[in-house]
């Protein structure tokens, strides 16, 4: 199948209690699934494995998978690669199922819940995603004792000598310096 779809159809899945399904799926992954500091590489196929389950009141949905994050060395700016295994497991409640049925003080949970949908279909796509945002650095870095980049000029501490430095030149000398350098000018045109 082309379409990049991640709904499922319960369709075979027996409903007995216990009773089980195993599908494989592949979904290519899209160029939003991240954060500003770490993303998952765009259009890179994940080989998506989904156990479901019939439990009282809907579907039990493990999902297990692995995703490559890129970001960049929040230091020195070094690209930052790290590969995650995700696992997820969430129930898909029947609508209707008493789960579903707000209480008094339990609206907003209740909304948080998954609800198995039209024509017996699921869509994993929100729970793939929600346990693939956790798993991304805040503040990757490319090494834990990254020195970043040199204040003055921007380059990597790591490919400087030792003895990098910058004269910091008093500013009140450099407003003179540039006096001088005014001057010098029309003498050359
Ligand atoms: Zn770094
Ligand atoms: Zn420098």
């Amino acid at each position: 199948m082309t379409d990049n779809s991640l709904t499922l159809s319960l369709a075979r899945l027996p409903r007995a209690l216990g009773s089980t399904l195993h599908q494989d799926l592949v979904w290519v992954t899209p160029d939003d699934l991240g954060t500003p500091s770490m993303s998952a590489v765009p259009g890179v196929p994940l080989d998506v494995s989904v156990d479901l389950t019939s439990v009282e009141d809907g579907v039990l949905v493990q999902l297990s998978t692995s995703v490559d994050l890129v970001g960049e060395c929040v230091r020195c700016l070094d690209e930052v690669r790290e590969h995650h295994d995700v696992s997820s497991a969430e129930v898909y409640f029947e609508p209707g199922a008493p789960a579903l049925t707000p209480t008094d003080d339990e609206d907003e949970e209740v909304e948080d819940l998954f609800v198995i949908g039209e024509r017996d279909t699921i869509n994993i796509e929100t729970q793939l995603r929600d346990a693939i945002i956790p798993l991304v650095d805040p503040r990757p870095l490319c090494s834990e004792d990254c020195a970043g980049l040199c204040d003055v000029c921007g380059e990597k501490w790591a490919d400087l000598p030792s003895d990098h430095e910058h004269f910091v030149v008093d500013p009140r000398l450099a407003s003179l310096a540039s006096l001088l350098g005014d001057d010098a000018e029309p003498g050359r045109s």
